[in-house]
């Protein structure tokens, strides 16, 4: 960081601090006579660099498989020198191919920080250069030069691998002017700087505290330990219903009657009382339903006027029956505000994370969850996106 001027901004490209240290070049100054080489052994070196610039291939979505295309025949991007290496620590260029969310940003200045000086960075396509469609999500950085100095951008909606040829071209022309002295540094926002702090602190940071560290190892032992129950979560083993061979929708509907469910709609699953989604995933799972497909929940405001409805939220399930004619069996909860749906990670260990998603996502809370923290969001996210009521353009985030 340069404070000199009391401004916090990224490190100025330093021409003199490159320090191309090699016995070759230490040679050739020593020797009496060869100085007259420097010039063209600048040039060569200049050549060097502008024709091996290997990638560190950020590639998130679609403009990925356009990064990737580019390898290949067509486009065949080793003639130039420019090769994929899937580490930082060998790479020159750093090319981000698709959206950038908050939470990946800090992990992405990370690997950038890990590539050696001289680096640069390559913005390919729209996601990357401004956050294109998603730009008002309340997930996506709105462009990564609003923490990584970008150096050419490639627009496009994917830019094809041609178009990315051509970007390394353009960039190929930079590398020779910074190798002149003749490139000139770009300011970058200082409050974007705090932004690439990790919200939990590295094994590395003094700060972190040994108690996570240690809660996190025996999380690790925890989830690889081989369960004899068969359960997860504190689950009842002897309340497990040896399994049957088949089953059929007769079935489950008769179960759903058995539970005290009487509606069965047209246009959804059938809503399912809170005190039987228990035994009702447990008798499933007897019948053969041993696959967890999905909890989805979905929050309704409250309505007013002739339609008027109290605020409520709906978790939906399903579950798969597994070998041949494979059925889905689907129910709801419907959950006024404030109240809890009882967890399934004792019945489905898959329920886990998922249900960790809605409680994330949708602010749903999940009784007897083992371990019921955010997913998808940084830790200190406020509320809950995907709620109706979530103002998409909150000042949660560094970048609004
Ligand atoms: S710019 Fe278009 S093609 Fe590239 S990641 Fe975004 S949506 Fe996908």
């Amino acid at each position: 960081m340069n404070e000199s001027d009391g401004k916090r901004r990224l490190p100025r490209y330093d021409e003199a601090a490159l320090a191309y240290e090699h016995p070759l070049y230490k040679t050739l100054l020593a020797a009496p006579g060869l100085s007259v080489s420097v010039a063209p052994l600048d040039l060569l070196l200049s050549w060097g660099t502008m024709n091996s610039l290997w990638v560190f291939p950020m590639a998130t979505s679609c403009c990925g498989i356009e990064l990737m295309s580019a390898a290949a025949s067509r486009v065949d991007l080793d003639r130039m020198g420019t090769i994929v290496r899937a580490t930082p620590r060998q790479a020159d260029v750093m090319v981000v191919a698709g959206t950038i969310t908050v939470k990946m940003a800090p992990r992405v200045k990370l690997l950038w920080d890990q590539m050696p000086e001289p680096k640069w960075c390559i913005a390919m396509g729209s996601c990357a250069i401004s956050g294109d469609f998603y730009r008002e999500l309340y997930s996506v950085v709105p462009g990564i030069d609003t923490f990584l100095p970008v150096d050419v951008y490639i627009p496009g909606c994917p830019p094809n691998p041609e178009a990315l040829m051509h970007g390394l071209l353009r960039l190929q022309e930079k590398v020779k002017l910074a190798r002149a002295g003749q490139l000139v540094a770009k300011e970058y926002p200082p409050n974007r700087l705090d932004i690439t702090k990790p919200s939990i602190a590295r094994l590395s940071d003094p700060a972190r505290d040994p108690a996570l560290s240690a809660a996190q190892e025996k999380s690790a032992g925890e989830a690889t330990a081989t369960d004899e129950s068969d359960e997860r979560g504190g689950g009842n083993a002897s309340a497990v219903e040896p399994f049957a061979a088949e089953t059929t929708s007769t079935d489950v509907e008769a179960l759903l009657r058995e539970l005290g469910v009487t509606e069965f709609p047209k246009d959804g699953a059938p809503i399912v009382p809170v005190e039987q989604h228990v035994t009702l995933a447990r008798r499933l799972r007897a019948m053969n339903y041993r696959i967890f497909v999905h909890v989805v929940a979905t929050h309704f405001p409250e309505k007013t006027g002739a339609k008027a409805a109290p605020e409520r939220f709906e978790v939906a399930y399903a579950l798969r029956s597994v070998g041949s004619g494979s059925k889905i069996a689907s129910w709801r909860l419907s959950l006024a505000t404030g109240q809890a749906a009882p967890t399934l990670v004792g019945v489905f260990a898959g329920a886990d994370w998922q249900e960790r998603e809605q409680f994330d996502l949708v602010g749903v809370r999940f009784d007897g969850h083992p371990d019921l923290r955010r997913i998808m969001m940084p830790g200190n996210w406020e509320g809950h996106p995907l709620r109706k009521d979530y103002p998409a353009d909150k000042a949660c985030t560094p970048w609004r």
